[in-house]
């Protein structure tokens, strides 16, 4: 019955990138939230689609755990490539196929069905329950902070489960603790009024070499970032942090044979390529274009060159104080000319390791997977966990039903239906304990 409620909401599209199918889909996600037992209100931003949230309080327990998650999924291009339609929600090889099945909307109803077995098993739940569930996560969410804003009140908690999680290459469960910050910059260059005759570029400045000469400045060939004050509030990782990275499986591997390169970054290896992977801000060149790129030869001197660039922050580090940092380096280097537009800022989340609920998440990993788990100290990708753990203040990990060949975000993305099932005993376990008062 979960595997078919998986598929009704699968075949719905809900690509926010797109803007397909967002307010259905939020009204059929409502929909299920009532027919469990929750107490639904769609919260309408200013611009977007609504953002779903739900309360269903325990007649047992006086702790409240929060859940976050995503009704969006990306788009679904290249179509070609899909071996069955992407919102037909196909069963093939214990699979459900379709976009959005493990990212995010299998982890939904995976939820869904642990609620719902405790309320038929018990008629109540064992804690207070509150649910979010937004439908622009895929395109960096910039409605969320309005109604955090609006709803900060209402969010009290004492934990938070996130949106993913689940399994890695060898089916280990993994109880991830935290997500790199963004800020994401378009920096543009203009040195004339339009592109002219090359010819012209004995007297005329190009803008693609003065944007080159800016990005220079801001990293060295170290790959440290120089822009002045940078790594000023990076707060290392603890002696604790840095034990959980050793005991973490190496990624290396899996890197290097999917991307074909020989060797990492200054030689990284081993626990320093651990090291850096989740705790090194970086400074990324995303974008970069000017001028003419097409087939055959234009000698033209462009008036325009843009960058975009992607900086990951770690925890402490403030992305509205650093893009303050970032402007006032490109004075000091003399390239006040060169116009900067924030596109996203979102500072680091991280739980503490020794958070109760990580603690717990872990050992019902163990219990239900009959494998170690494996707690990541953080992602290294980002998202905006950083509301619930910073403004909110709710120790949050992220654990689901995901499994390692999800292909989330690519053709084939699928849900495996034992890990579905078993996600859901994940996060049974996880309720049951969490509402029993700490010790
Ligand atoms: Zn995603």
């Amino acid at each position: 019955m979960f595997v078919e409620q998986l598929q009704a909401l699968c075949r719905q599209p809900s690509v926010s990138a797109q803007n397909l199918g967002l307010y259905e889909t939020a009204e059929l996600v409502g929909k299920f939230l009532k027919e469990t037992g929750f107490i639904v209100e769609m919260f309408s931003p200013s611009k977007g689609p609504p953002i779903v949230f739900a309360e269903l309080p325990s007649r047992i327990g006086t702790r409240t755990l929060v859940f976050y998650n995503h009704y969006d999924v990306q788009p679904v291009e290249p179509l070609e490539l899909w071996k069955n339609p992407p919102f037909s929600a196909t069963v093939d090889d214990g699979k459900v196929y379709a976009r959005g099945a493990s990212d995010n909307k299998g982890n939904i109803i995976s939820r869904l069905m642990s609620i719902s077995a405790f309320l038929k098993a018990t008629g109540t739940v064992p804690c207070n329950l509150k649910w979010v569930i937004e439908g622009e996560e895929e395109i960096g969410s910039p409605h969320f902070s309005e109604f955090i804003t609006r709803y900060k009140e209402r969010l009290t908690g004492d934990s938070a489960i996130w949106e993913f999680g689940g399994l890695d290459y060898e089916d280990r469960p993994l109880v991830t603790l935290g997500l790199k910050g963004m800020l994401y910059v378009e920096f543009r260059v203009q040195t004339a009024l339009k592109d002219s005759h090359s010819a012209r570029a004995a007297v005329v400045e190009n803008p693609a070499w003065r944007l080159v000469r800016m990005l220079d400045t801001i990293t060295d060939e170290d790959g440290r970032i120089m822009v002045e004050g940078w790594y000023d509030d990076v707060r290392p990782f603890t002696q604790e942090e840095l034990e959980a990275i050793r005991a973490m499986p190496l990624e290396e591997h899996s890197i290097r044979d999917e991307l074909g390169v020989k060797n990492f970054l200054f030689g990284l290896t081993g626990f320093e390529f651990k090291k850096a992977f989740y705790g090194n801000p970086t400074a990324n060149i995303a974008g970069i274009w000017s001028g003419y790129t097409g087939p055959g030869h234009k000698t033209v001197l462009p008036s325009v060159a843009q960058a975009k660039m992607d900086f990951r922050l770690v925890p402490n580090q403030d992305p509205v104080k650093l893009a303050g940092k970032l402007r006032q380096h490109l004075v000091r280097h003399e390239f006040a000319d060169v116009e900067v537009n924030l596109q996203a800022e979102n500072p680091a989340a991280r739980t503490p390791i020794d958070a109760r609920i990580a603690k717990i998440a872990a050992r019902a990993g163990r219990e239900v997977f009959r494998k170690e788990p494996v707690t990541l100290v953080t992602s290294a990708a980002s998202g905006p966990m950083h509301y619930f753990t910073n403004t909110l203040g709710l120790p949050t990990v992220a654990i689901g039903c995901n499994h390692a060949k999800s292909n989330t975000h690519a053709p084939n993305e699928n849900q495996r239906i034992d890990v579905f099932v078993k996600g859901s005993k994940w996060i049974a376990r996880v309720i049951e304990e969490f509402a029993k008062p700490p010790t």
